[in-house]
């Protein structure tokens, strides 16, 4: 029989209450970006084919993500809704009103949705609008990258992870190949590619023999760092948590920072001398976006 938990708005999606209809996305109320000093707002946009820092806007498409890695927040679960492209455009438009010459996709896995992301891209040539994205390899694999590069992609991040994610049983079964190929294909449609890293996944070998390092310095991408944090809400929590908590779900929020805290003690490899070791290759992103002294 399944265990019985005290009831919280994080149960099954049966349980939650529902005291409103969902409100249509164009309902929502737009932006006034034009109040904005959007110069100040920074990330990484492509310069001369390199990652600099410069004013970047932001824009979601679509939100939600199908896959269910058990590490990611996904506060909506599986479910994903796509905004009307009209709205979307609308939404770069007061964007590049406002000054901004290029813009993030926050959607967590452009691509996703071939029709509606196809569309997308044909509707945002000749624009004269810049952007970089975010997506997974064999999303990469199985689109017309070529399109996104008309479409005025400059960039685009792929949770890669690890080059032994599949086996880590976080239910992201990506191939090291299939990073491989996604990075070369992306490279070679002369959008940058860029590499999110997660270190410390639990039973990586990649992490704890160290070969990660080796790993990251030879793709061909510019890669970001993060250790893993595990988050209430995720699947990943609910498995580890008690484990790293004297056998006890936390019920504060110092425990639960003491969940990660204690997690990262005692995984079996040193994870804060591995992430010094990968912040000292020449494609990490922070070597990349700090100015030149001087
Ligand atoms: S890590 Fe990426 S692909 Fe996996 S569930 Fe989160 S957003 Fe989706």
């Amino acid at each position: 029989m399944r265990p019985r938990r005290p009831h919280n708005l994080l149960d099954s999606p049966d349980s939650r209450p529902r005291p409103y209809p969902n409100i249509p996305l164009d309902a929502f109320a737009f932006p006034a970006f034009d109040l904005v000093p959007t110069a100040d707002y920074t990330a990484e946009v492509i310069s001369g084919g390199l990652p600099l820092p410069g004013p970047c806007g932001m824009v979601l498409a679509a939100r939600g993500c199908t896959y269910g890695c058990t590490f990611c927040h996904l506060p909506f679960g599986t479910r994903m809704r796509n905004q009307p492209l009209d709205r979307v455009l609308a939404e770069i438009g007061a964007q590049q009103a406002a000054g901004l010459e290029f813009v993030f996709f926050l959607d967590y896995v452009f691509g996703i949705n071939r029709t509606f992301y196809g569309e997308l891209c044909e509707r945002l040539r000749g624009r004269g609008l810049g952007w970089v994205g975010q997506t997974r390899a064999e999303i990469v694999l199985k689109s017309d990258v070529s399109q996104w590069a008309r479409a005025g992609c400059q960039g685009m991040w792929l949770g890669a992870e690890s080059p032994a994610i599949a086996g880590t049983g976080v239910r992201k079964r990506v191939s090291e190949e299939q990073i491989s190929q996604a990075v070369i294909k992306l490279r070679d449609a002369g959008i940058v590619p860029f590499a999110f890293v997660l270190m410390g996944l639990p039973d990586d070998e990649a992490c704890v023999s160290g070969r990660l390092v080796d790993w990251a310095a030879g793709l061909p991408a510019w890669f970001g760092i993060n250790q893993l944090y595990l988050r209430p809400g995720t699947t990943l929590y609910d498995q580890l948590a008690p484990a790293h908590n004297g056998g006890r779900t936390p019920t504060t929020w110092r425990e639960v920072q003491e969940v990660t805290r204690h997690y990262r003690a005692t995984y079996p490899a040193d994870l804060d001398a591995q992430q010094q070791r990968l912040t000292e290759l020449p494609n990490y992103l922070g070597n990349a976006i700090v100015p030149a002294a001087g």
